[in-house]
C-alpha cells in the first residue's frame, strides 16, 4: 500500500477497495486498475468516433488492430533481447534496417537522377523547348536535396560558452564518458525535453535544454540525461539516421506534390487522376520506410539509455526514467501556473498596481514550486503512470520505447557506476550560470502559456 500523506479515502466504484483520493492527482484503483488512464482512455473514445464519423469498414479496424499487435510483439522481444544482451553490441544491421537504408538512398537517387536530367535538358536543348523542361527538373531536385535542419528559430535563450563555461565543461566531460565530442552550442526552453540534434552541412551539434525537465532532476540525473542525449552520437545511430531523416524529408515534399486539389475543377480532375498513383507509391514507402527504422530506432532509445547509466550510473538514470513519467504532472503544474498567473495579473492590473513586477516575482519563484510540487509527488502516482504506460503499450508511431520497459531494462543488466560525478558545488554554479535563462524561460511561460 502506497503511504497516505494528506487526501481522504473513499471507495473504487468499479470494486469497492478502499483508494486513496489526493485531489492534485488522479484517483485510481490499484486494485482493478480502475481509472488508471483516463487520459489514454478519452484518446481511444476520441478515435472511434472519429472513424464512426467518417464511417470506416470494419476492416480498417482490423488493420489497425494488427498493427499494433505486430508492434506489441517485437516490442516485447527487443525488450527481451536488450535486457539479456548485456553490454553486449552496440548498434547493429539488422535485415530491416539495411533495407530501410537502401530504400533511403533510392530516394536520394532518384533526386539525383531528376538533377542529371535537368542539367541534360538544359545542356542539349539550351535554344529549344527543352530548356522549360530541364528548369523545372532542376527546380524539383532543389526542393527534394537532403536537407539537415538548419539553425532552429525556435525561441531559446542561447548560452555561448563564454556565458556558461561550468555547463559546457559539465557536457564536454559527459561526452567523452560516452565516446563522442561535445556541443557547438546551447540553447535553454520551456519543453519538457532536451534533445542534441545537428544541424547544417558542417554537422554543428546544438544541445536544447528544456527547463521545465532539468529543474525538476537530481544533479545525478542531470548528468543521465546528458548522456542519454549524447549517447546517441557515441552509439552512431544518429549517423545513419540523417540519411532516413532526409530521405523521409524529400518523400513528404513528394507526397505535397501529388496531394489532390481540393474543389477541382474539370481541369483540376484529370491533374488529381493522374495524380492519385504516384500519391499512393508515395505513401506506401513512407509507411514501409517509418516501419523499417522504427526496431532501429527504438533500438538506439535502449542503448543510449545505457550510455546514460553509464555517465551517470545505473541509478540515477532509472531514477530520470521515474521523472520522465512525471512530464503530464509538470505540464498539468505550469498550465495551473499560467492561468493563477492570469488572474493575478487582471487584479494587479484592476489596481493599478505594477502588474509586471508581478508577472517578474511569479518567474522568480516558479522553477522552486514546480520542483517543490513535483518532489510532494507520491509513489501512487508514479505508479498510475507506469501501469498507464503499460497499457498503452508500444505504440505503432512512437519512436521511445514505454518508459516502464527502458526502466526495467536499465535495471536488468549489471549496475554500472557513475563516470561523470557532479557534486553541489559544481551544480550550483550550474544553475548560478543559467540564472538570466530561468528567469527568461520563466517570464515567457508565464507570458505566453505551454503552447
Ligand atoms: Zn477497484
Ligand atoms: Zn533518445
Amino acid at each position: 500500500m502506497p503511504t497516505v500523506v494528506g487526501g481522504t479515502t473513499q471507495p473504487c466504484p468499479e470494486c469497492g477497495a478502499r483508494i486513496h483520493a489526493d485531489d492534485r492527482f488522479t484517483v485510481w484503483c490499484a486494485a482493478c486498475d480502475w481509472n488508471v488512464d483516463p487520459k489514454g482512455h478519452q484518446q481511444e473514445r476520441e478515435k472511434e468516433e472519429e472513424r464512426g464519423r467518417r464511417g470506416k469498414r470494419a476492416g480498417r479496424d482490423r488493420l489497425e488492430e494488427a498493427r499494433r499487435a505486430l508492434a506489441r510483439r517485437y516490442g516485447e522481444r527487443l525488450h527481451t533481447e536488450m535486457a539479456q544482451e548485456g553490454a553486449g553490441p552496440r548498434a547493429r544491421w539488422d535485415g530491416a534496417t539495411t533495407l530501410g537504408y537502401a530504400i533511403a538512398l533510392a530516394v536520394h537517387g532518384v533526386t539525383a537522377a531528376l538533377l542529371a536530367a535537368g542539367v541534360f535538358c538544359l545542356v542539349w536543348g539550351w535554344g529549344g523547348g527543352l530548356v522549360l523542361l530541364g528548369a523545372v527538373l532542376l527546380a524539383m531536385a532543389v526542393a527534394l536535396r537532403p536537407r539537415l535542419p538548419g539553425p532552429s528559430d525556435d525561441d531559446g535563450t542561447v548560452l555561448r560558452r563564454a556565458d556558461a563555461p561550468e555547463l559546457y565543461a559539465l557536457v564536454d566531460e559527459v561526452a567523452r564518458a560516452v565516446g563522442t565530442r561535445g556541443v557547438d552550442r546551447i540553447t535553454v526552453g520551456k519543453e519538457i525535453n532536451a534533445s542534441v540534434v545537428s544541424q547544417g552541412v558542417r554537422g554543428r551539434r546544438a544541445l536544447s535544454l528544456g527547463l521545465p525537465l532539468w529543474e525538476v532532476l537530481s544533479p545525478q540525473q542531470r548528468v543521465a540525461l546528458l548522456g542519454h542525449e549524447l549517447g546517441h552520437y557515441g552509439n552512431g545511430d544518429t549517423r545513419r539516421g540523417v540519411v532516413v531523416a532526409t530521405a523521409l524529408r524529400s518523400l513528404t515534399v513528394w507526397r505535397y506534390y501529388f496531394t489532390p486539389i481540393a474543389r477541382p475543377t474539370v481541369g483540376e480532375m484529370l491533374v488529381n487522376a493522374v495524380c492519385a498513383v504516384p500519391l499512393l507509391l508515395v505513401q506506401g514507402v513512407l509507411s514501409l520506410l517509418d516501419h523499417l527504422t522504427l526496431r532501429a530506432t527504438q533500438r538506439g532509445e535502449y542503448l543510449a539509455d545505457r550510455e546514460a547509466a553509464r555517465a551517470g550510473s545505473t541509478e540515477a538514470a532509472a531514477a530520470l526514467m521515474d521523472q520522465l513519467l512525471m512530464t503530464e504532472s509538470i505540464d498539468v503544474f505550469l498550465r495551473r501556473e499560467v492561468s493563477n498567473a492570469a488572474l493575478t495579473g487582471a487584479r494587479s492590473a484592476r489596481r493599478a498596481a505594477g502588474a509586471s513586477a508581478d508577472t517578474q516575482d511569479a518567474g522568480g519563484g516558479l522553477w522552486t514550486r514546480l520542483a517543490a510540487h513535483i518532489a510532494s509527488v507520491p509513489e501512487h502516482e508514479y505508479e498510475r503512470q507506469r501501469r498507464a504506460g503499460a497499457r498503452r503499450g508500444h505504440s505503432v508511431d512512437a519512436t521511445h520505447p514505454p518508459t516502464h520497459l527502458r526502466r526495467a531494462c536499465l535495471l536488468a543488466g549489471p549496475p554500472s557506476r557513475a563516470a561523470v560525478l557532479l557534486d553541489d558545488d559544481r551544480s550550483g554554479r550550474i544553475t548560478a550560470e543559467l540564472a538570466g535563462a530561468r528567469a527568461e524561460v520563466a517570464r515567457r511561460i508565464v507570458r505566453d502559456g505551454m503552447g
